[in-house]
């Protein structure tokens, strides 16, 4: 459907019709909340492919999440019809995967390649720390992969930090300790380069690295560099001031940037002319993800960076009330170093802002969900229309009681995610196991699950082996007829093992296309359903649902993708976030939604309750002490209120339980923040408060400093995908993705590679 000029900015504003309609190389949206930013952008979608006739595989767009990507498609696909279906609309990361997939091959990924979520990489460095004998409670697995991630998110390699820091360390050394080091450096250096030739012998890729290793593809290959800038014509990024420095580097690398001069700009980008047009849209005050590697400065420097580019700033908000807009500028405008920027609106000043302080956090808790329930009784507010946020998951405990207690509806986001569940976890690697062999993470997980008499010493028999070898630990168990000394059990156990590997492959070869029929072959003969079926134990019951339930969704993917395949389905898994649990934005789901801030960035409600807004809890306690931390938070708050379109709460509890120990709290620096006459407090003093000057540190009421507890956006699940299709077997002992067939035919060395 072409559509006309005035059907794509007729009801625009003049800032925003010119944004879209802009001819030139490189384009940045600035402007607040609210302003039109994502509309703009996905109309300019519109635009380029109806006014400048790109086709639609010239496109490229971004955005923050899958959710967010799949509700511009549906609005391009409202605008412009199905062609907008095929088009690359998605996360960085999902369309990373998808160049990889294609052209990984040429950095020696091998089709079927895992991705490993955060638990699975921390499961890794957890084994190597352990091996190499370092003091992993003084140097936590954890923090050791926050510091490779930084290290990837900058573009710094493991060859340059070796070579900084451990010249000598060979990675794939046997038997190596870390025993003494002058520097920490060292033991990150050692482990980084170590992890990474691990992942590479596993066939593996971390989820940094989707970003990183096309960086990488892009930068070395030329060929393949010059297909992406061919085809990629314009690129369009969301929320930029949340991109790090490797998805920057990404952007450059796709659109060409540095390929060369550029040439005056032409009529459109269509021709294979200088670099693709790129458009970033975001709000500096609005990057709150600083602590995964995004760098503000990316949108700061955004015009020094491409050349001849243009900034349009909108400053007309369309969301909010002017009351909630006054609340937001006031708390922002106390950071510093930032372009002061002024958002108005026409919707007029609203509601006061409804102010409430609670004695403990049950308390503010049973306050919200009685006012939920009257603004629903009262005002025939929806309750989908309704939601509350709070700066930690931990948090939302108290609230779901309330509101299960007022018998209200609600859908909490975040929380323990299916794909992270334990049941859904084996499941998956089982899957991941069958496609790519050579994957020891998932392999040694299911060795014994369910169990099947090959505990820690089974395992470490093969280990033994696959490590004299150099091996995969598939490559090992393939040729356990060759390990001196096996207990007979342990040898039944394996060869079991492996026959039921075999099986199970095999059916996954015959029935490639159809993910649903192969997951309940695996949930069948595994053992994994029968286990969990024979328990007593009632939690096991919905286990087992759960499982049906991946069954479920395997045969959704199947029926929504014409090319379906096994790998197909488990890379969906691996890209899941939070906010992808939403329903779509026309959907009424009937029910109040509870989320993170993080998790919220982008929606809007039109009735918000910003909860526990505490010195500790909101601002977090790590950040009482360091500005920079401070400032993320504070753009965690103005993220927060401007969620909200008519009505906004805020709460605050007086105590709050914390490590099981119940801590006294004092009211939230963004509170006073917030001009008083805006305020309309229901309740200001607590019981037992007496008035207080000054503001605490914060560090007498404890803190929280686990991690767990906060949302950290998208989260993903383990995955692998591709297909069998070219990966061609090697010899033995190359640590190369095999396939799980039957010892017979593997045992006198090397074969051909067999083809799914
Ligand atoms: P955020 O910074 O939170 O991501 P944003 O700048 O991306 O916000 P949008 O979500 O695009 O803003 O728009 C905010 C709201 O204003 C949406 O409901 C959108 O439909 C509406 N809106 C934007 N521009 C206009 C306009 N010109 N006329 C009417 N409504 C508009
Ligand atoms: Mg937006």
């Amino acid at each position: 459907i072409a559509r006309t000029a005035d059907e794509l900015v007729g009801d625009l504003n003049k800032q925003q019709s010119e944004a879209v309609q802009y001819r030139g190389a490189a384009l940045l949206i600035g402007a607040g909340a609210g302003s039109g930013k994502t509309r703009v952008l996905t109309r300019r979608i519109a635009w380029i492919l109806s006014q400048f006739g790109a086709w639609p595989s010239q496109i490229l767009a971004i955005t923050f999440t899958n959710k967010a990507a799949a509700e511009m498609r549906e609005r391009l696909t409202a605008l412009i019809g199905p062609v907008a279906q095929r088009m690359w609309v998605s996360t960085f990361h999902s369309a990373c995967v998808r160049i990889l997939r294609r052209d990984g091959k040429a950095l020696g990924l091998k089709s079927g390649f895992s991705i490993y979520d955060s638990a699975d990489s921390e499961r890794l460095v957890k084994i190597i720390a352990t091996e190499f004998n370092v003091d992993v409670k003084r140097y936590t697995p954890r923090s050791i992969l926050g510091r490779i991630s930084d290290y990837k998110n900058q573009l710094i390699g493991w060859r340059a930090q070796l070579a900084a820091y451990a010249p000598d360390f060979k990675p794939g050394s046997r038997n190596y300790r870390i025993s003494k080091f002058d520097n920490v450096e060292e033991l990150y250096a050692i482990i980084y380069a170590e992890y990474e030739h691990r992942l590479a012998m596993a066939n593996a890729v971390d989820f940094d690295d989707l970003i990183v290793r096309t960086v990488e593809l892009l930068r070395d290959h030329p060929d393949v560099a010059d297909y992406y800038r061919h085809k990629f014509r314009y690129i369009l990024v969301d929320e930029y001031q949340d991109t790090n420095h490797a998805q920057y580097v990404l952007i450059r690398e796709l659109a060409g940037v540095d390929a060369g001069e550029t040439p005056a700009p032409t009529a459109t980008a269509a021709g294979r002319q200088g670099p693709a047009w790129v458009t970033v849209v975001g709000d500096s005050d609005q990057s709150i993800y600083a602590f995964r590697g995004a760098d503000i400065r990316n949108i700061q420097d955004f015009e020094e960076d491409f050349p001849n580019a243009k900034t349009i700033l909108l400053e007309q908000n369309y969301r909010s009330t002017q009351t909630i807009l006054d609340a937001a500028n006031a708390v922002i405008s106390h950071n510093e170093g930032r372009k002061p920027k002024k958002l108005w609106t026409a919707v007029g000043k609203g509601e006061p802002i409804v102010g409430y302080a609670a004695d403990n956090a049950q308390q503010e808790a049973v306050w919200v969900a009685s006012e939920i329930a009257r603004l629903h009784a009262e005002d025939g507010v929806a309750y989908s229309d309704m939601a509350i946020m709070y700066r930690a998951n931990a948090q939302s405990r108290s609230l779901e009681e309330a509101l299960i207690n007022a018998g209200l509806p609600y859908q909490l986001i975040g929380g323990t995610k299916f794909y992270e569940r334990k049941e859904i976890k084996d499941a998956l690697a089982y899957l991941q196991a069958i496609l790519n062999p050579a994957d020891d993470v998932n392999l040694r997980r299911i060795l014994n699950v369910p169990k099947r008499g090959l505990g820690a010493r089974a395992e470490s028999i093969v280990l033994e082996y696959a490590r004299e070898r150099g091996t995969s630990f598939f490559d090992a168990l393939m040729h356990m007829e060759q390990i001196e000394d096996m207990p007979t059990r342990t040898a039944k156990g394996l060869k079991a093992f492996r026959d039921l590997m075999a099986s199970m492959s095999a059916f996954a070869r015959a029935n490639i296309n159809k993910p649903s029929d192969i997951v309940a072959e695996v949930l069948a003969k595994s053992g994994l359903l029968e286990e969990l079926q024979k328990s007593v134990d009632p939690q096991d019951q919905s286990r087992v649902e759960n499982l049906s339930q991946l069954q479920s969704t395997a045969a959704e993917y199947e029926q929504n993708t014409p090319d379906a395949t096994l790998g197909g389905f488990l890379e969906t898994t691996a890209l899941v976030a939070d906010s992808d649990q939403l329903p779509n934005g026309n959907e009424d789901s009937g029910k109040v939604t509870m989320m993170t801030l993080h998790t919220a960035k982008g929606l809007e409600y039109p009735v918000v309750f910003l909860t526990g807004l505490e010195q500790g809890t909101f601002p977090h306690s790590r950040s009482l002490e360091d500005t920079a931390e401070l400032s993320e938070e504070r753009r965690l708050a103005y993220v927060g209120i401007t969620r909200a379109k008519r009505r906004l709460y805020i709460t605050r509890a007086a105590v709050r339980a914390q490590w099981g120990q119940a801590n006294e709290m004092l009211p939230s620096q963004f509170l006073e923040e917030i001009p008083d006459e805006l305020i309309d407090w229901k309740r200001r003093e607590t019981g037992s408060e007496r008035m207080r000057t000054g503001w605490g540190d914060g560090d007498e009421f404890g803190g929280w400093d686990d991690e767990d507890d906060f949302s950290s956006g998208p989260t993903f699940g383990t995955a692998s995908y591709g297909s069998y299709g070219s990966s061609h077997g090697s010899a033995y002992g190359s640590g190369s993705t095999g396939r799980w067939g039957s010892a017979a035919h593997r045992s006198n060395g090397s074969r051909s590679g067999s083809t799914y």
